[in-house]
């Protein structure tokens, strides 16, 4: 056993020779009803069902290899030879079956029969208790590692921080033993005192056992659980790293795979220089992380897991830059799927479209990088990248403050952050003051003018009612509040209705210019003159104007439908505007359609309009909307009660805005251009 893919394969199939199934790997994107982490970051996380009791285990005994991701260490990953932030984690698992003794004989056969470590470099930390839990040493776990040939002075007893298990709350918990070894007197920190559990890199930890024979109770307490689990994670990178006596992970066969393709397509070999080895480095996790991240569904964004992947993407690209690398993540990926394919097969199933997200989200942001490469370039001549100078990056060329800071990062040169930040509140300030005059002002007047105005705009389009609150703003120009408004204020994607006021004794006449949603409330702004609050006026919304804004806005739920059939259910809405002249869709997919795609699409809504389907809308608790699949905007926020549009059979939305009565009075729908928004 020498490779990373022997150890994997041979850790699988020992476990399997004494009794364990072997188990899949769960996605790197956690359950949903696990928040714990945006990215699975343990072995055992998506087994925590099982070992809480939730759910039943396949097998009561399993062994498994499982997919990891931490986020916290983006920053570091390049900068060493050990920070990963994609790994792969080994684990045997029993529930309720052997305890410890099973535990520590199995890998106490699997470290010496098969990984073939020394004796004398193995080294066991055991739990040394805790009076606050009011738990005594691990003495169990000490008589059986002296029993099974650990000599004694080898056995390190540690305080909770480092041997004692728990879900981080109340829940199972219990004292863990972990594995170390020893990687020899000159590396390291050299005091005479060092020893696993110390701070440097003499005594790597390999493995850890976790014993959950406990329940911590709220109140601190600690209890025996009525069947004791087994829980253990083996680090597959780092102990390929023991095996193959190399002292970086990027050193084991598994990141020389690809390596050795960033040297040919680059001519930079890993070790060539100071630069080459961080960007090899950085290549090589993060393109296991993107493929792995995309294989399971997560998508570019700016938020969540899609900003994460975002991020490690750019950050490859930064660095596949400095080795002179230009579109190269599909083949790093091309890499990736071809080494760890037979382990992980969905990313054999996924590899078209990893391949052109990558190819996407990398063109775009080239372009990015490009602009920004020469003014980064001057300004690292100095001694420190200036706030001005990051500013400037970010404003003028988007050049990220994350990649900015990176970048410099890795040459040694500070950024002024602070400068950074202040000059981005100082813009946020004045874009803030431009806009803020008319917004804030308009809320003001609504809420000053003591009652709410009431929209009928779902029903009518035409009303006579009364001006409840005005006030002059110069010019001709006046905030007004109605009792009863016919006008949509802009929202949801739906624009503001164009409208105007008829005065009912003089017949003067106001044109609507602007409307302000506020809630469940809106604020108008009309020019004319000879308005005042209590006059009496007709409101209306010319049927010619409102009667094609509503047929555009049904047609963009048949559409936003007729999307998701033709080219996945990935595809979300981003946004939308809805006008009486046109209709436009933002949605999210990652190349652009082809002419079959769109023609399917184009049929499928022309076909609804035909079937003369009823629009129906109501309103109804989020919980019951969920229940329905109603689709919900992404990162909106909404009420407890929700409005939603329903056409029959075949789409349900949240929706506050106004819709025909039937499909068929959209009338024939085409597709007049389609481009990318970036
Ligand atoms: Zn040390
Ligand atoms: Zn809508």
């Amino acid at each position: 056993m020498n490779t990373t893919a022997e150890l994997r394969e041979g850790f699988l199939s020992f476990f399997e020779s004494k009794g364990h199934e072997r188990h899949p790997s769960g996605s790197l994107v956690p359950p949903e009803w696990d928040r714990s982490t945006l990215l699975n970051s343990a072995g055992m996380q998506p087994l925590m069902p099982y070992f809480l009791g939730r759910d039943q285990p396949p097998a009561l005994l399993l062994g498994t290899v499982q997919k990891c991701f931490r986020t916290a260490d983006i920053d570091e990953v390049g900068l060493d030879g050990h920070h990963l932030t994609f790994f792969e984690m080994l684990g045997n698992f029993s529930f309720g079956q052997y305890f410890k003794e099973g535990a520590i004989d199995f890998a106490w056969e699997f470290v010496f029969d098969h990984m073939k470590i020394e004796l004398d470099r193995f080294w066991v930390t055991v739990f040394a208790g805790d009076p606050e839990l009011g738990l005594g040493e691990d003495e169990e776990a000490i008589r059986l590692w002296g029993a099974i040939g650990m000599p004694p002075e080898r056995i390190v007893r540690l305080g909770r921080a480092h041997n004692f298990w728990s879900v981080g709350g109340p829940g199972p918990c219990g004292p863990d033993t972990e594995l170390f070894y020893d990687r020899g007197e000159g590396i390291g920190c050299g005091r005479p005192e060092c020893a696993p559990g110390c701070e440097c890199e003499r005594y790597l930890e390999f493995w850890n056992l976790v014993f959950m024979e406990y329940e911590l109770h709220p109140d601190g307490q600690v209890t025996p659980l009525p069947k004791q689990n087994v829980d253990t994670g083996m680090g597959l990178e780092r102990a390929a790293s023991i095996l193959q006596d190399v002292l970086s992970v990027y050193e084991t066969d598994g990141y020389q795979t690809i390596m050795g393709w960033i040297a040919s397509e680059s001519g930079v070999a890993y070790g060539e220089s100071e630069t080459a080895t961080k960007a090899h480095r950085v290549l090589a996790d993060h393109g296991r992380g993107m493929t792995c991240l995309i294989a399971d569904g997560v998508r570019p964004g700016n938020e969540g897991r899609g900003y994460v992947l975002r991020r490690i993407i750019r950050r490859a690209i930064v660095h596949g830059h400095d080795l002179g690398l230009r579109d190269f993540l599909p083949g790093l990926a091309e890499v990736v799927v071809e080494q760890m394919g037979d382990t992980y097969p969905e990313l054999v199933e996924h590899h078209k479209v990893i391949n052109e997200m990558l190819e996407a989200e990398e063109g775009r942001f080239s372009r990015t990088l490009e602009h920004g490469e020469r003014l980064f370039e001057e300004e690292a001549e100095s001694d420190a990248i200036s706030g001005e100078a990051a500013f400037k990056l970010h404003d003028t060329y988007g050049y990220p403050i994350e990649v900015t800071v990176d970048r410099a990062r890795f040459r040694g040169l500070p950024v002024d952050e602070e400068g950074f930040e202040r000059l981005m509140g100082e813009q946020r300030e004045r874009s803030r003051a431009g806009v803020k005059s008319e917004d804030t002002r308009a809320a003001e007047f609504a809420t000053g003018a003591g009652f709410t105005s009431d929209f009928v705009g779902f029903e009518k389009t035409d009303v006579l009612t009364q001006i409840g609150a005005a006030e002059e703003l110069g010019d001709g120009i006046f905030l007004a509040k109605l009792r009863e408004s016919p006008f949509y204020a802009a929202g949801g994607g739906q624009v503001t209705d164009q409208g105007y006021l008829e005065h009912e004794e003089t017949g003067a006449r106001a044109d609507l210019v602007e409307a302000h949603r506020l809630d469940e409330d809106q604020a108008l702004i009309f020019k004319g003159n000879g308005f005042f609050a209590g006059d009496r006026v007709r409101a209306v919304v010319p049927w010619r104007v409102r009667f094609p804004t509503m047929a555009n806005h049904t047609a963009t739920h048949l559409l936003h439908k007729a999307l998701r059939e033709v080219l996945g259910e990935h595809v979300r809405q981003a946004g939308s505007a809805v006008r009486p002249d046109k209709l436009r869709f933002d949605f999210t997919h990652e190349q652009a359609l082809t002419l079959e795609q769109r023609a399917e699409v184009e049929r499928i809504v022309n076909a609804k309009i035909f079937e003369s389907l009823p629009v129906r809308t109501f309103i109804t608790p989020i919980e019951e909307a969920r229940n329905l699949g109603a689709m919900m905007l992404f990162g909106e926020k909404y009420g407890d009660e929700v409005r939603v549009v329903e056409i029959p059979d075949f789409s349900r939305e949240l929706c506050g805005g106004t819709h025909v009565r039937t499909t068929a009075e959209i009338g024939p729908f085409v597709i007049t251009s389609e481009s990318s928004v970036g």
